[in-house]
């Protein structure tokens, strides 16, 4: 990825109001190749002053997370929806989205991330939108997807609550923290994705190939035959991940 040449686009840009506000338009930080495509909402006061990301509050919280999770951070690209400030942590205008986003969809296509992480509302929603992704028309009912795992065809997206909200409710740490922990799982694969079933089920093309990206390649902590596998219980080859028995692939 030219990150230089990105980096010269946005700081020289002004297609917003935001050029005007802010001290500096902040550049994206970590792996051009990251394996994880991270995506905060926009810098906040201290990132707009001191031209880098995650160096205020909200950044505080996403480091100790990142240390209670032993992240591997050398896997992760980190960027924001906007990479300008809001003024007085305003919410984003869609006109601003619309002229920011740009940048973000040039850096899925050169990053090419095998997971994107939105982080908060309004980043999932652009990307839950922008790529086809069912998006529930309340707001309130949105915060139930923090931590599920979707499959886009082309790659997979965990959206996670915003740091920022752990210091607006801190009651809501342990749960917060706990879908970051999400992260740590996806960081490898199922132990059993290679002699497990449903890699020959997917590449025979009987099983839609979600089931593998979303458990065995995924979140395969949540996966039924995984979770029985573990405690030594028996299972039919023919069970899916959700635990659902399907006959016809009895046969094959
Ligand atoms: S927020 Fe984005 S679109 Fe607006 S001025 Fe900053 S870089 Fe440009
Ligand atoms: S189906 Fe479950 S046990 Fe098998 S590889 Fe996938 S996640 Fe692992």
């Amino acid at each position: 990825m030219n990150r230089q040449k990105i980096c010269s686009q946005i700081k020289n840009c002004h297609k917003c109001e935001l050029a005007i506000s802010r001290n500096n338009a902040i550049c994206p930080e970590g792996n051009p190749k990251g394996r994880f495509l991270i995506v905060a909402q926009a810098p906040g006061e201290q990132e707009d002053k001191a031209d880098s990301m995650f160096v205020g509050p909200s950044g505080t919280v996403l480091r100790q997370i990142i240390t209670e999770h032993r992240l591997n951070t050398k896997n992760y690209y980190w960027t924001n929806l906007l990479k300008c400030n809001l003024p007085h942590n305003r919410k984003p205008k869609q006109r601003e989205i619309d002229a920011c986003s740009e940048f973000l969809l040039q850096e899925i296509e050169e990053v090419k991330p095998e997971i994107i992480v939105p982080l908060g509302f309004y980043a999932s929603r652009f990307i839950f939108s922008q790529f086809h992704l069912d998006f529930p028309v309340e707001k309130a009912e949105f915060y139930k997807n923090f931590g599920e795992l979707q499959w886009t065809g082309k790659f997979k997206v965990l959206p996670l609550a915003h740091p920022a909200s752990i210091l607006h409710r801190p009651e809501l740490k342990e749960n917060i923290s706990e879908k970051y922990a999400i992260l740590k799982t996806l960081e490898t694969y199922c132990c059993w994705h290679r002699s497990c079933p449903m890699k020959k089920f997917t590449e025979k093309g009987i099983i839609d190939p979600s089931w593998r990206q979303l458990y065995c390649l995924g979140n395969w902590q949540n996966c039924v035959r995984f979770q029985m596998e573990s405690r030594g219980q028996p299972h039919p080859d023919w069970m899916l991940p959700d635990g659902t028995l399907m006959e016809y692939l009895k046969q094959c």
